[in-house]
């Protein structure tokens, strides 16, 4: 079976991240926001109200994501189909054409900021270039590859039925995916030792393979 990880927003603690995925062998998908401050950390938001939340400088992310793949989050994380097309549109170009020169991965996907899209966003996706986007929602067994402008994924990676679901889909022998982001294990220690647990899980078993998303678009 093949097995797919992508993270969002290009947070600090995606460092701690890509040193286990390292140690595991394990391949990721980083869906990033260019349109951040090129030697100085951002402040994006708090988490539980108590941990600050920082983006990483454009600098440090070449080195960050070295041997991982790049995909657009947008340049600014706006909410897609609440703002003008124009806009939108410029959004999705500007962060491809970022990735391309920046990365020198001309072929690439995306995610949605905050899983929010409408059918003339997708068409907007489609025009700016992408090989897909993938969505906040879940399926239960197969992924819709049929719907790239709307590609959901299997869980969230903190989801009480991962492992049913994992487990699922490897009956099947079909394609797992799974996202999330990594503030969403700020100050929690044991729960950055089970996420070292679980990628760790998925590289020993024999059934996997790690694959990018994109891998599933091969043009
Ligand atoms: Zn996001």
């Amino acid at each position: 079976m093949r097995i797919m990880q992508c993270w969002d927003d290009g947070d600090v603690d995606d460092i701690r991240l890509v040193e286990i995925l390292r140690k595991h062998g394990a391949r990721a998908t980083f869906n990033i926001n260019p349109g951040g401050w090129k030697s100085k950390r951002r402040e994006a938001h708090r988490f539980k109200g108590e941990y600050q939340v920082n983006r990483l400088t454009l600098d440090e992310m070449p080195q960050v994501y070295a041997g991982f793949c790049i995909g657009g989050h947008t340049m600014t994380h706006p909410l897609l189909n609440a703002i003008d097309p124009d806009w939108a549109l410029t959004e999705l170009v500007e962060c491809k054409r970022y990735i391309e020169t920046h990365f020198g991965q001309q072929d690439c996907g995306m995610a949605y900021p905050c899983g929010a899209y409408d059918d003339p966003v997708k068409e907007l996706v489609r025009k700016a270039g992408y090989l897909y986007s993938r969505t906040t929602l879940n399926v239960d067994l197969r992924l819709n590859t049929d719907a790239p402008m709307a590609l959901h994924t299997h869980c969230h990676f903190l989801a009480p039925d991962f492992w049913e679901k994992f487990n699922a889909v490897k009956a099947i022998d079909g394609d797992f995916y799974f996202w999330g982001h990594t503030f969403e294990l700020m100050g929690d220690d044991t729960r950055w030792q089970a996420l070292d647990t679980m990628i760790g899980r998925l590289s020993d078993d024999l059934a996997t393979e790690w694959i990018d998303v994109k891998d599933l678009f091969n043009r």
